[in-house]
């Protein structure tokens, strides 16, 4: 089977993570979430981890520099092909990712966007419970979202790569639809 390099793009709360994770199960895909990534340094309680810590509960974005390295020791481990899920958020993030898979010899397949309506997101990531997940919290995640993110979509359309993906639906209609 060819290897996959798949992105997943979107708002907060569109679901994201979830269907990475279902995708990356079945067909054997690393399933790399900087979100996850991110927490897991927090877990280390280094000094980059406490920094890490205030700026994901204040729900800004933390520095490029710092994820794209993170990011960076993660896809050349993949065997079958990776699902990028929360990277890249803005601009400068996607010309980095560009490059970095340029040396790599590796290549983005496809974009999956999820989206859902706002006031659903706020529902959802109110009832879901992370230290982030507070109303001040998402209020700023879907500010930079639409700020920063969302001018991906377009990006990725250029490039002819980008699939809508709606995310108002139940789980399994999502990700067969992913999968097909
Ligand atoms: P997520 O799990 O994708 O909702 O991410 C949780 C938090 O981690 C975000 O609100 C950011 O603070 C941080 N984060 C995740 N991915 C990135 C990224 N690509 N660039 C900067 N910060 C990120």
């Amino acid at each position: 089977m060819m290897k996959k390099h798949l992105l997943f793009l979107g708002p907060p709360g569109a679901g994201k993570g979830t269907q990475a994770s279902i995708i990356s199960k079945s067909n054997g895909y690393l399933h790399l979430s900087t979100g996850e990534l991110l927490r897991n340094e927090v877990e280390k309680k280094t000094a980059s981890g406490i920094q890490i810590k205030e700026i994901i509960n204040s729900g800004k974005l933390v520095d490029d520099e710092l994820v794209l390295k993170i990011v960076k020791q993660n896809l050349a481990l993949s065997k079958q092909g990776w699902i990028l899920d929360g990277y890249p958020r803005n601009i400068s993030q996607a010309d980095s990712l560009t490059k970095v898979l340029y040396e790599l010899n590796q290549r983005i397949e496809k974009v999956f966007y999820l989206n859902l309506d706002e006031e659903i997101l706020v529902n959802r990531l109110l009832n879901r419970g992370r230290t982030d997940d507070n109303e001040n919290t998402i209020r700023t995640r879907l500010d930079i979202y639409n700020e920063t993110t969302k001018p991906l979509i377009a990006y990725y359309k250029k490039l002819n790569i980008l699939e809508y993906i709606d995310g108002d639906r139940d789980l399994k209609t999502i990700s067969d639809d992913i999968k097909q």
